[in-house]
């Protein structure tokens, strides 16, 4: 038996006892006649003894040449410690060590495996399976366990199967591009790994599953954006005999349920938003609502005067800064800075400081009296003291550009607090989203998201106003889950690959398995999927997923401590019928 106690476990009941354990060596301190070694697993660190007068000769002498995260077997008798430590769990006993066997050696690691280490991220990235022994990424590895096991108690007490989808599959258009296979017992034919399960899961609905979750792997060969991973998981659900309330209820719970069992969160609102209250309110179809500063149209009591820049836009829009009176010049200046970079685009900005006296002062007092900038006080919510930031243009790309100000303002002013979650509904998002690059209309979710009822005429019409029956799940800011109800029928799935442009031939080279299945007895269905990553990142209060997923990749979409992807050798080639050429 390696050991008889984990290192988090000896307290005080244990003295007197016997014991055996096993771990790493965190780090030792030799005073010659005595060897303090910090002895460190999974579950805690045990404080070790070595005493010339208490402990064997050779076993001191063996002592004196442990290293740093050499493994160790030691037995002894554990001791109440002359200094407590009553920061340790473990800090009222030590284990005055008898017997001592090194197990394996260590070289010194490249980096402090020390909560706060000395390791940038690159080489942590390498020496993974190190960086993994440090407690802020072991405990964001138990925490995503916590989460899986908590997703998957709810799910089941809720009727759900956890049913697994294949990996190799066809390769089909769904948003992004897909990773391939070669297929070798097929010559020149490819597998593609699943972007989703979701015509897996529509098929475990018409083969009568009824409710169906997994927590599953999916794959999308994207340009990497920071913080995406070409491989990611999905907390996938599918649900028969539903309509889109049905969904919202179990999947609110589940959130609930998580932020109560993970985090200890109680949720009071679950508010529901459509897409268009969204656009409107946040210039955003993932509000952060943990914090106000809501837009204020200013079209009405701003296009009134000779001010071109305002009369010329299709949208004035405003927000309140709180507090923001009170701003510099020069801090105002860094505002306007930020707003005009590339990444945000706009072509400058209007302010108004809301005066402690009632009064207003704005960077276009030439065109506006105190009257008008009062009613664009009324309009963004601004109270004295408050600063309003007013943007202008073409209206979609103004209300981006103020969402992006909003979130920096937020930040700034540390409203965006990690310890708080605000998650809510998008719904009735748009069926369709115009592409500029193929100049055509694409799905917005995916092309098996059913119109609202009775607007599938409007397809032919105005086909950018048909809503869907899809909704999102946000919390913070961020989309952490998204789904549809679903188009059941052979006729109306072929008329929507019709409308998105697939021939006749092409989606039923795709899609012919679907809407043959769909031909017997598909019931009506629908579900969602959440992001796993992003979902843990967030309820574990931070930005990064990286650090909750044991082995990632990094920005270039490379595993650097195995080094993938890698070339193989021509044999393989040879055997797959593959040719590569450079
Ligand atoms: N398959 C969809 C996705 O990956 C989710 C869904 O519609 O259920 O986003």
């Amino acid at each position: 038996m390696y050991r008889t106690h984990n290192n988090g476990a000896l307290r005080a009941e244990h003295i007197n006892s016997t014991v055996t354990l096993a771990g790493w060596v965190q780090k030792s301190r030799d005073k010659g006649f005595m060897i303090w070694v910090d002895l460190r697993d999974r579950y805690g660190i045990t404080q070790l003894i070595f005493d010339e007068e208490r402990t064997p000769k050779e076993v001191m002498e063996l002592a004196k040449t442990l290293g740093r995260e050499f493994v160790i077997q030691v037995t002894g008798t554990v001791i109440e410690r002359e200094s407590k430590n009553p920061k340790m769990p473990t800090g009222d006993v030590e284990l005055l060590v008898e017997k001592l066997e090194v197990l394996n050696q260590a070289k010194t690691p490249p980096f402090t495996i020390e909560d706060t280490t000395d390791g940038g991220e690159d080489l942590r990235m390498k020496y993974r399976y190190l960086d993994i022994r440090r407690n802020p990424v072991k405990e964001k590895l138990i925490f995503r366990h916590k989460v899986s096991i908590a997703v998957r108690n709810y799910l089941s007490e809720k009727d759900f199967i956890e049913v697994e989808t294949p990996y190799l599959i066809k390769s089909t258009p769904e948003g992004a591009r897909d990773f391939v296979v070669p297929s070798r017992m097929n010559e020149g034919q490819f597998y593609a790994l699943p972007q989703s399960p979701q015509t897996f899961k529509q098929l475990l609905m018409v083969g009568g599953m009824d409710k169906y979750f997994q927590i599953v792997k999916c794959f999308r060969d994207e340009d990497l954006r920071a913080d995406r991973q070409p491989e990611f998981t999905q907390i996938d659900c599918e649900m028969a005999f539903v309509e889109q309330e049905d969904i919202l209820n179990i999947f609110e719970g589940l959130t609930k349920h998580l932020l109560k069992e993970v985090v200890g969160f109680e949720i009071e609102n679950f508010p529901r938003m459509t897409y268009d209250e969204a656009m409107s309110k946040y210039g955003n179809d993932k509000p952060d609502i943990r914090f106000g500063m809501e837009f204020g149209e200013l079209n009405a009591v701003a296009q009134h005067k000779e001010f071109k820049v305002f009369n010329d836009a299709e949208l004035v829009v405003g927000i309140a800064v709180p507090n923001g009176g009170s701003y510099t010049r020069k801090e105002i200046d860094t505002l306007i800075d930020w707003v005009k970079r590339p990444q945000v685009g706009a072509l400058g900005m209007v302010y108004v400081k809301c005066n402690d006296d009632g009064s207003f002062k704005s960077s276009v007092d030439k065109f506006y009296d105190q009257e008008d900038l009062a009613k664009w006080a009324e309009a963004t919510g601004a109270k004295t003291g408050d600063l309003i930031c007013v943007l202008s243009g073409e209206a979609s790309k103004t209300r981006t550009q103020l969402s992006a100000l909003r979130m920096e303002l937020a930040t700034q002013l540390g409203l965006r607090k990690s310890n708080e979650f605000a998650p809510l509904w998008v719904v009735d998002f748009p069926l369709l989203e115009w592409d500029e690059e193929t100049n055509r209309y694409h799905a917005m979710h995916h092309p098996f998201t059913s119109p609202k009822p009775g607007q599938m005429e409007l397809l032919d019409t105005d086909p950018g106003a048909v809503k869907a029956n899809a909704y999102d799940l946000v919390l913070n800011g961020n989309e952490i889950g998204g789904g549809s109800i679903r188009i059941h029928d052979k006729e109306t799935q072929s008329k929507m690959f019709d409308y998105l442009g697939f021939s006749k031939e092409e989606a039923q080279a795709q899609f012919g398995f679907l809407m043959d299945a769909f031909q017997y007895g598909a019931p009506p269905h629908g579900g969602l999927a959440f992001g796993l990553d992003r979902l843990v990142a967030i309820l574990g209060g931070q930005e990064t997923i990286r650090d909750f997923i044991a082995f990632p990749k990094n920005n270039a979409g490379r595993d650097v401590m195995i080094d993938a992807p890698a070339k193989i050798d021509e044999a393989q080639l040879k055997e797959l019928n593959l040719k590569v050429t450079l």
